[in-house]
């Protein structure tokens, strides 16, 4: 897969295997620019991510394969950042187009929904509460998030735009017209919309998103780019034929990438 920007290292306490391994798991596959995008440090839901003191290792670490592989892969620095109001940090964000200290060497930043009124929905610890809610609803409150953390412009990329499908409790109304306004507000802010493999390994056993959503971002211009969402090294580049087959059904030629913010584009 030519551009993987979502990958994980043990940093998160979810994750394993050595950053060289799936380094060279991206080398095997073709890939030409691989990010990591670990999940920022927040004061909410501490375990499964790294913590404040973590990011400086983590940035020297990114940096320093960066160096090692540079004549076999490019390597970029980016974070997973969870929107999530009351709870963001300005140590990870900072608004686009600036640069403060810490973080002047950040390409990207991905900006993901893992939780509603703080419901871990996707942790299936607490899958319990699908059941509590109607289902319409959760998936509504679930696309408003995502349009207000596109207006809040503090992010590059859409991490997988329809997690809320994960465990498969799929609405009884459209979700296309329940992403619309989320849709919009993505291409209003310029952002790029990541192709996620993850979902293939979860119950929902497909891409995140659907194809039908990938279609109405086509059709709003949002450019795209690839993710992994790896975990483990050998989930590096697992379903790559799956998503690369699905953009181009859809129509995409050009998918995207980011160095120091700004975006690139590159046919596939
Ligand atoms: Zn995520
Ligand atoms: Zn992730």
């Amino acid at each position: 897969m030519i551009v993987d920007l979502h990958n994980h290292t043990p940093l998160c306490n979810h994750a394993v295997g050595e950053m060289d391994d799936y380094i060279e798991a991206a080398i095997k596959s073709g890939t030409k620019q691989f990010g990591f995008s670990d999940h920022a440090p927040m004061d909410f839901d501490p375990k499964y991510r790294m913590a404040f003191s973590d990011m400086a290792n983590y940035e020297r670490d990114v940096l320093n394969a960066r160096e090692k592989y540079k004549d076999k892969i490019e390597i970029l620095l980016g974070y997973e950042v969870d929107y999530l109001p009351g709870h963001m940090d300005d140590r990870v964000l900072y608004p686009k187009g600036t640069s403060c200290g810490a973080n002047s060497n950040i390409d990207y930043l991905i900006g993901s929904v893992h939780f509603i009124e703080g419901w871990g929905f996707d942790n299936p610890e607490f899958i319990g509460k699908y059941e509590e809610q109607d289902i319409d609803e959760i998936w509504q409150k679930y696309f408003d998030t995502i349009e207000e953390m596109a207006k809040s412009k503090l992010f590059d990329i859409v991490g997988h735009l329809d997690l809320i499908k994960v465990f498969k409790f799929m609405p009884k109304g459209n979700i296309n017209e329940m992403a619309t306004n989320a849709l919009l507000a993505i291409k209003n802010s310029g952002m790029v919309l990541e192709l996620n493999m993850s979902g293939y390994r979860k119950p929902v056993k497909e891409a995140y998103p659907s194809p039908s959503l990938v279609k109405q971002a086509y059709e709003l211009g949002i450019p795209i780019t690839f993710a992994s969402d790896a975990h483990k090294p050998e989930q590096v580049s697992l379903f790559e034929n799956e998503l690369v087959q699905m953009a181009r059904e859809v129509g995409y030629t050009e998918c995207a990438y980011f160095k120091n913010r700004k975006m690139e584009l590159v046919s596939f």
